[in-house]
């Protein structure tokens, strides 16, 4: 089952996503304020896609966010920004969110969004085994990563991104060439997402995150894996 949480207090901004969510063909579980939203996650673990508003009551989206993250790495989560939130954007990235979005948002857009990141957590499209790149061990088959043999927990997002460059080494890719292969073709998101996701990831996979040197910068292009 295709199960999203929404989280919003606003409850017409509320409606407004559930209908357009179950006309999509989403199983929605709805929440008014985080600690409902977490207390509702720990009934419905099969979700897998939450819509977090960052401006509530009680906790905020980012502690929400920050609380899911502690216990499931799996989950998409998306944030709910409001617009000229600019810096909220990259906090909530920071804390572990995938994609945000911004109000006010088209239906479409919306479920876009959710497409896309329900396909990140749709299991694993292959089964080829491992890919050894030293001091990386990635293996497809359970979607884990290992540096030195330490296991690295990642979100769905940040294991497409480090397949995505694991099996394509030495080769500079474009952001809108990372936005395709990492968020899909029919995803129409900011280019800076890519930028964020990066940085998060480099967070926990470099040796020295302000000196990257798995994931390299090509300056005004893109990325590449290696040196
Ligand atoms: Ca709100």
């Amino acid at each position: 089952m295709k199960k999203v949480l929404v989280l919003e207090d606003e409850s017409s901004i509320r409606s407004f996503i559930v209908i357009n969510l179950r006309r999509a063909g989403y199983e929605v579980v709805e929440a008014e304020t985080g600690e409902e939203a977490l207390e509702k996650l720990e009934h419905h673990r099969d979700t897998r896609v939450a819509l977090l508003d960052v401006m509530l009551p009680g906790i905020d989206g980012f502690e929400v966010c920050r609380r899911i993250r502690a216990g499931n790495s799996r989950i998409g989560i998306i944030m709910l920004t409001a617009r000229a939130q600019e810096m909220d954007k990259v906090t909530g990235l920071m804390t572990g969110a995938d994609d945000y979005v911004t109000k006010p948002f088209s239906p479409a857009e919306l479920t876009a969004r959710v497409d896309a990141l329900m396909r990140r957590s749709g299991g694993s499209e292959s089964s080829e085994g491992e890919i050894q790149q030293d001091p990386f061990l990635l293996n497809t088959r359970n979607r884990t990563l290992e540096k030195n043999g330490e296991r690295i927990k990642l979100t769905q997002v940040e294991y497409a991104i480090i397949k995505m460059f694991m099996e394509n080494p030495g080769k500079a890719l474009s952001r809108e060439e990372i936005l395709d292969m990492v968020w899909g073709r029919d995803y129409f998101g900011e280019l800076k997402i890519v930028d964020v996701n990066i940085r998060r990831l480099r967070l926990k996979i470099e040796d020295n995150p302000t000196n990257p040197t798995y994931i390299t910068t090509v300056w005004g292009y893109g990325y590449k894996w290696g040196f």
